[in-house]
């Protein structure tokens, strides 16, 4: 059900927009001229698996890494050209962890390959749910907002869905290449989210989208009369609204439970770069090879957003943008609340909706004081977590008692920080004891492996043991029978003669 006044969600905070340097700037499809870094792992699951070898010549489109069993994603070739190695590369991610990646020369022709699917061209209603479903597999699309988990599987999940809720939220700061998306494309946006109510077998949809982007909400609702779409509903500018559970909230009123998923109470979730994304992989039969990101932040000299192929170098992608007026004091893979730091020869990926190159003003380095217990972090949080008490405790290294009091229910928006008059490093601590607690896991993981190795061990040489004892009675058995059998086949004794004498002496 949805609600017709959506509801304000708990905490939260107002944070400074930084969008007007980007907001007018159209999206600009960027041609892949340059060397090309296309990551086999820009999803959740397991990575693709190679389809092609170096010194490959590949078309625009064609797939060029193929879904492992379970959770997986194809990936595409996001032009024509040859591919020069099948190597390992930086992710966009603070850990510089490298991972399997194609490496592409490009060769200028931007030639299309020749097998890509038909375009599907009857009305959403009209479409069988599985074709959608698998055409949005076989185009590699992933959550787009960030999250990348593979979009044909939430489609096909087979869960009951009552209602799909598209998500134009876009509150990270900085960040406005989904507002850009939705005021330019807003027909493709409604066209994908019926795609996907179809798929889903959802009986309502709607789109949340910021109050403060009345022309994105004005060209949806456009679209949608023409189209026979969904509800367009304009949602608070808050910070994280955008989040799953907390749209959801705003829209329906009803809450996520603790470790549930939205699935589990009938809704689905999709950003609105994902709709287009299936909009242009039915309608056109393209798989997803580009996407829309915002590169932006002080230290960038002509702030913008692009149509970016994947597998740009983010260092390329700056260079569009007029390059750097000065060097970042930070490079971000998305926005500045939930992104992460990146390399600058991190590449592009599914999941990367921003570039931001941060002077060292825009950031707030203030040194970290002790709490004072103001409270403000609690009136933040958006989960009605006690955020000072978990940072606490991670601090004093008692991560058992950070997870007993709500470290795992901890979205990680940074609302908290964002308001905490001491600059305590509540978000470092929260990720510094959730990687304690892996470790932790991970290595009871290891030692229940261990254990579960020895008792086999044991009960391996207990079963052999008992294979030789049985073993040996089997042989004393038979050696006694053969005795047995023998003496009873052995010729009598032949009788002693009488000595008579004797016998009548006695
Ligand atoms: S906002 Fe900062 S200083 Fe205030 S209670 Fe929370 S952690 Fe402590
Ligand atoms: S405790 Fe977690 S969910 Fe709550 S405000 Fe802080 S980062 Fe956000």
């Amino acid at each position: 059900m949805l609600l017709s006044k959506p509801k304000i969600i708990r905490g939260g905070v107002r944070t400074e927009p930084r969008k007007q340097p980007t907001a007018e700037s159209p999206l600009e499809p960027l041609r892949a001229r340059q060397r090309l870094y296309v990551s086999l792992a820009q999803h959740i699951g397991a990575p693709a698996l190679p389809a092609v070898a170096p010194g490959e010549h590949v078309t625009k489109g064609q797939r060029i890494g193929t879904p492992e069993a379970g959770l997986s994603a194809a990936v595409h070739a996001p032009t024509s050209g040859r591919v020069v190695a099948v190597d390992r590369h930086p992710a966009p991610h603070p850990s510089g962890l490298t991972v399997p990646t194609v490496v592409l020369d490009p060769d200028g022709e931007e030639q299309w390959s020749e097998t890509l699917p038909e375009p599907l061209t009857a009305p959403a209603r009209q479409i069988d749910p599985a074709t959608i479903a698998a055409r949005v597999g076989e185009a590699g699309i992933v959550g787009m907002g960030g999250a990348a988990f593979p979009a044909a599987v939430k489609l096909g999940a087979g869960q009951p869905v009552a209602t799909l809720i598209l998500n134009g939220g876009e509150c990270e700061p900085y960040l406005t290449c989904d507002d850009r998306l939705m005021r330019e494309r807003a027909a493709g946006i409604i066209d994908g989210a019926q795609l996907m109510a179809r798929a889903l077998g959802a009986e309502r949809t709607a789109i949340g989208v910021e109050d403060n982007k009345p022309e994105a909400i004005h060209a949806l609702r456009r679209a949608s009369d023409a189209l026979g779409g969904p509800d367009v509903v304009p949602v608070p500018s808050l910070w994280p609204q955008g989040s799953e559970k907390h749209l959801i909230y705003t829209l329906t009123g009803r809450e996520v439970p603790a470790g549930a998923r939205a699935g589990d109470i009938g809704v689905v979730v999709h950003n609105v770069g994902t709709a287009y994304a299936v909009h242009r992989a039915a309608r056109h039969g393209r798989p997803l090879i580009s996407r829309p990101v915002t590169v932006g932040g002080g230290a960038v000299a002509e702030p913008g957003n692009f149509e970016a192929p994947l597998g740009l170098p983010l260092q390329a992608l700056i260079e569009q943008a007029g390059g750097l007026r000065e060097p970042p004091a930070r490079v971000l893979a998305g926005g500045p609340m939930m992104g992460q730091v990146a390399p600058l020869e991190a590449a592009v990926a599914k999941g990367t909706n921003g570039v931001i190159a941060l002077t060292a003003t825009e950031i707030r380095e203030a040194e970290g004081r002790p709490c004072i217990r103001c409270g403000r972090c609690v009136d933040a949080c958006p989960m009605g977590l006690m955020p000072f008490d978990i940072a606490n405790r991670a601090a004093a290294g008692d991560v058992d008692g950070a997870a007993a009091t709500g470290l795992m229910d901890c979205l990680t928006c940074g609302s908290c920080a964002y308001v905490c008059p001491s600059a305590r490093p509540l978000v470092q601590l929260f990720h510094y004891a959730r990687g304690q607690l892996a470790e932790q896991a991970t290595a009871k993981q290891r030692s229940e492996l261990q254990r579960r190795m020895a008792e086999q061990r044991a009960e391996r040489q207990r079963r052999e043991q008992e294979r030789k004892k049985a073993a040996a009675a089997a042989r004393r058995k038979q050696r006694a029978q053969q005795k047995a059998a023998s003496s009873e086949t052995d010729p009598p004794a032949q009788e002693q003669p009488v000595d008579e004498e004797k016998e009548t002496q006695t």
